[in-house]
Formats: C-alpha cells, structure tokens, sequence
C-alpha cells in the first residue's frame, strides 16, 4: 500500500516505508534544538549582534561587550544558550567581527 502520483510523465510510489522516513525526517526538523555559545573573553564590543538579534544578545552598559539573554556561563567567560530556532541567532554569527558567536545544532 503506497500513494501514486505523476510529476513530469514519470509515476512516482510512496511506499509505507518512504512516507515514514519523510515523516520522520519532517518532525526531526521541527524539534530540532541548537545551542549559542560565546566566547565573551573575545568579545571587541562592537555591539551589531544585538542590533540584529536582540532577542539573544544585549550590550552591556559597564564594559560594552555583548551578554547572552538567559545564558548560562558554562566555563570562565564561555556562555551556552538552548534554542529551538537557529534563524535569528545565525544572523548575530554573521555581523560577529570577532567570530565568538557560534551556533552548534544538538537534535
Ligand atoms: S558582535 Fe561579536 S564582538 Fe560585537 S558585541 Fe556582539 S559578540 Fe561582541
């Protein structure tokens, strides 16, 4: 037992077992979790990470350097922080001119 359909003249068949690993691969991508992590020792205060995900990051009045929102300091001025959508986060990777941001996928 499958579903059949015809994409372009050619006669394609879900078989039960394709459907599942498609299934299975679609709610993988739902749950999926990632963890910021940053290196605060690095941080040069240029601040554009919370400009475009303020969400995650925020400056710090007294030394100018980026805190991470609700993270946990996981060794000496390294940070971690559990999310379940990487979008925003990514962008504060990209504008990062120290490179001290990194987003590491964990589901
Ligand atoms: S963009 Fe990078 S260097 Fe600048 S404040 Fe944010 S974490 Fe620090």
């Amino acid at each position: 037992m499958g579903s059949e359909r015809t994409l372009n003249n050619r006669h394609i068949i879900n078989t039960p077992q394709q459907i599942n690993s498609q299934t299975t691969l679609l709610i993988g991508d739902i749950l999926a979790k990632f963890k910021i992590i940053y290196d605060r020792n690095n941080c040069v205060a240029a601040g554009p990470c919370a400009a475009v995900d303020s969400e995650h990051f925020a400056i710090n009045a007294d030394d100018g350097k980026a805190d991470l929102i609700g993270g946990k300091e996981v060794s000496p001025g390294i940070w971690e922080l559990e999310i379940e959508s990487d979008e925003l986060a990514n962008q504060a990777v990209e504008v990062c001119p120290a490179a001290v941001i990194s987003i590491k996928k964990i589901e």
